[in-house]
Formats: C-alpha cells, sequence, structure tokens
C-alpha cells in the first residue's frame, strides 16, 4: 500500500532549505529563456509551475557531454604507464527534485544500459548516490506523447518521493524506503493525504492525459512487427532528405545514450586524458571504421537507424522501447520532423498493406 503525505507550498520551501543544508540539490530553474535543470542555492531558485519538460534531460547530471575518464603518464620510456581515474564519487546524498515521469523512465532506460551487464563505475556513483524527487505534469506542452509510449503522466516507480500539485500542496507518494526515512527525518513539514488530495491527483493526471490524448497515436510499445515490416518502405528516404544530420535529437533525448572516446595528449606524447563525449547516430563519423568506411552514408539510413533503435533494436538489447513519449527531439529539430508523424505514417502504411495482402 502506497504511502501518501501532503506538505504545503511554503512548508515545501523549507524542507528545500534542510536539503541544501547537507546536500548538493539539483531542481528546473529558468535560465537564459528555458527551463532547465540546474544546480541550486536558494528554494526560491527552483521553478515547479512549469509546463512539459526542460530543454535538456537530467541524463547529463549522470552520464555528463564531457569527462575525463582518466589521466595518464608514460613513464620509463614507455615501459610502464601511470593512470589516475577521474572518477568523482559524490560525497552523502545529492537530491533532484521536480523530474518528471517521463525523464525518470529515461533514466530507467539508461540504467538498462549503465548498470546492466556492464557497469559504467561513472554513471554508476551518481546514480547510486542522487535520490529523485518526481513532479507530475498538470498540463501537457504541445509535444508531449507519454500516455502512449506507458512512460506516464503517472508512473509506479523509479523515484524516491513523487509529487502532484494539488493547489496549496503537494500530494507526495513515497516511492522508496530512502525517500519514506527523509519524509520520517522532516515529518513536522508533512501531514497525512486525505482521499480527496489522492483524487486531486486522478483528476490531475486524467485532464494531462487528455491533453496529451488530442493527438491521437497508436501504442509505440508494439511496433515491432510493423517496424521490421517497414525497413525498405520509401518513407525514410523522404524524411532523410529532410533532415540536416545535425544530431540535436539525440542530445536532447533522455535515452541517447552513444558516446565518443578520444585520448587528448600533450605535445610531447607522454601525458594526456581519455574523455568521453556524447555522439550521435545521425553524424557521418559514426559509423567510420578503422579502414575510413563509412556504414551509414545516406542522411536516410542515420535518421531511420535512430528510430529503428529507439521502437525495435531496444527492445531485444534492453527488453523496452527506448523512447518515453518526452517530445523534445521535435521541439528542437530545426527541419520540423516530428518523430510522432513519422511512426504514424509508417505503421498506416504498414497496416494498409496487411490489408491488400488479406483481400
Ligand atoms: S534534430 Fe532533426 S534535423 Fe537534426 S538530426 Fe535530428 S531529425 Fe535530423
Ligand atoms: S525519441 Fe524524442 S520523444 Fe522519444 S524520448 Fe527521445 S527525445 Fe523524447
Amino acid at each position: 500500500m502506497a504511502r501518501f503525505q501532503t506538505i504545503t507550498k511554503e512548508k515545501f520551501a523549507e524542507f528545500v532549505y534542510r536539503l541544501l543544508k547537507n546536500h548538493q540539490v539539483i531542481g528546473p530553474v529558468r535560465k537564459d529563456g528555458s527551463m532547465q535543470y540546474h544546480y541550486i542555492s536558494d528554494p526560491n531558485q527552483l521553478y515547479m509551475d512549469y509546463k512539459g519538460h526542460t530543454l535538456l534531460p537530467p541524463k547529463r547530471f549522470f552520464f555528463s557531454e564531457e569527462e575525463v575518464l582518466f589521466t595518464y603518464k608514460i613513464k620509463d620510456g614507455g615501459k610502464d604507464v601511470e593512470i589516475h581515474d577521474s572518477l568523482e564519487f559524490i560525497r552523502g546524498l545529492r537530491v533532484f527534485i521536480g523530474i518528471r515521469p517521463c525523464d525518470i523512465e529515461g533514466l530507467k532506460a539508461l540504467d538498462e544500459v549503465f548498470l546492466s551487464e556492464f557497469h559504467d563505475p561513472y554513471y554508476k556513483s551518481r546514480r547510486e548516490n542522487t535520490l529523485i524527487i518526481g513532479l507530475t505534469c498538470n498540463e501537457a506542452a504541445e509535444y508531449c506523447f507519454c500516455s502512449y509510449t506507458k512512460t506516464g503522466p503517472l508512473i509506479s516507480d523509479g523515484f524516491d518521493l513523487l509529487l502532484t500539485d494539488i493547489g496549496d500542496f503537494y500530494l507526495v507518494e513515497v516511492g522508496s524506503e530512502m525517500g519514506s526515512k527523509l519524509l520520517d527525518l522532516n515529518l513536522d513539514l508533512f501531514m497525512d493525504a486525505r482521499e480527496e488530495d489522492i483524487e486531486k491527483r486522478e483528476e490531475a493526471i486524467r485532464n494531462v492525459r487528455r491533453q496529451i490524448e488530442r493527438y491521437s497515436l497508436i501504442d509505440l510499445t508494439d511496433l515491432y512487427k510493423p517496424m521490421v515490416d517497414s525497413f525498405e518502405d520509401s518513407i525514410w528516404e523522404e524524411y532523410g532528405s529532410k533532415c540536416l544530420s545535425c544530431g540535436k535529437c539525440n542530445f536532447a533525448c533522455p535515452t541517447c545514450r552513444c558516446f565518443d572516446v578520444y585520448d587528448d595528449p600533450n605535445l610531447q606524447g607522454d601525458e594526456g586524458r581519455r574523455v568521453r563525449v556524447w555522439d550521435s547516430c545521425h553524424f557521418l563519423s559514426f559509423t567510420r571504421v578503422s579502414t575510413g568506411e563509412v556504414f551509414r552514408k545516406e542522411r536516410h539510413s542515420r535518421l531511420k537507424q535512430r528510430l529503428y533503435h529507439k521502437y525495435c533494436y531496444s527492445i531485444d538489447e534492453i527488453g523496452r522501447i527506448s523512447c518515453v513519449g518526452c517530445g523534445r527531439c521535435i521541439d528542437v529539430c530545426s527541419a520540423g520532423i516530428d518523430i510522432r508523424e513519422v511512426i504514424k505514417r509508417v505503421y498506416e502504411k504498414w497496416k494498409g498493406r496487411i490489408h491488400t495482402s488479406q483481400d
């Protein structure tokens, strides 16, 4: 049985103030004209009324856009190498406030990659030391479609606490033992939730779902066969001819996790650093191999790769699609490519072919 509490917005500011005394706190702030997740030093910096998603997803706080994995020194004329890893252990606990349900699901998808067969120590240390206080939406943004990817507007796990704005209060659902402990340590600020508080959350979620479902879409968790059958469809060339291969959709995506690793030596070549940076499957260089060949030369093949990875290959790899319906890739695309429209058209053409073959 889930535990629910409420807290007034005024007391929530006090709660954040207390968190800041002992922890690093990250949350949604308004910065340079957009909503961004950022470290905060004052509860007043938080902007909890934001609509839809932030500009970039939370992944950069766990898997940085650029990070030094280790530094090295070549010694004894090349006979020995001294390595200092740059693994940064977070001291104590970090608290991440205001993450949307779709972004929490995005982190769960990253967990399947970075904490599964192989453990990425950089990601792991940050993930294990970060407490997640989610925030459900009260209003969907134009491009949100999480209800079609089954990653929102309400989720059942992946958070320590989950807030819903219900007017002068937040309804708080406890999602973990850590979340429960945090509440118990600050119990003077919280009250037991009433049945009507929980009903208010249900109503808010229903509203958001209605807003999202004004754009009618299919169940995107069930596209495996239509995608497999549509590999040679001309639709890919159509959208590929519009795509600029800028990679913005990858960088804005909460689940895109491809990276490149390079060495950055000094001029003498006797010391340097190994760096990891985000990469993009839209870049021509992405499939370049040591012989110089590029396996996805055509622009459409790269656009296609991204979408197949999201809705098809990902099911083989991690057992779930890698799209959480945040809509960021639609928001940032300078070519106006809308992933919902592409997929819908692929599906409808596939359905048409199936019907024709059955007639
Ligand atoms: S953001 Fe748009 S134009 Fe840029 S790579 Fe992605 S689909 Fe292509
Ligand atoms: S593919 Fe687009 S809509 Fe789906 S999770 Fe990535 S950025 Fe969000």
